[in-house]
């Protein structure tokens, strides 16, 4: 007859909880990775809604038709333009 003995020694418990709370932070930072990095604010970048020096949104590498942006948080428009403009 074979008897399975349960180890539930305080140090194993604690070791257990430990690592699965190590998981967790590994989890948590790897999905804010894949998420991508935080958009800017509108104001910290100077957005405007009209071209600056003829550059505008719509021929920023950043630009996501029909009103967005990689970089800058909120509705952008294509005629806008903001300080991280760089050209597609
Ligand atoms: S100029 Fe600024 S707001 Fe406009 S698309 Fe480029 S990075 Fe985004």
């Amino acid at each position: 007859m074979t008897f399975i003995t349960l180890d539930l020694s305080r140090r194993r418990v604690l070791t257990g909880a430990a690592t699965l709370a190590m998981g967790t932070m590994v989890l948590g930072a790897a999905s804010a990775a894949m998420a991508g990095p935080a958009k800017s604010s509108q104001a910290s970048v100077e957005y405007q809604t009209h071209p600056k020096a003829g550059h505008a949104c719509n021929t920023c590498r950043d630009f996501q038709p029909p009103q967005s942006c990689k970089s800058v948080e909120g509705t952008i428009q294509a005629s806008g333009w903001c300080d991280k403009y760089t050209h597609s």
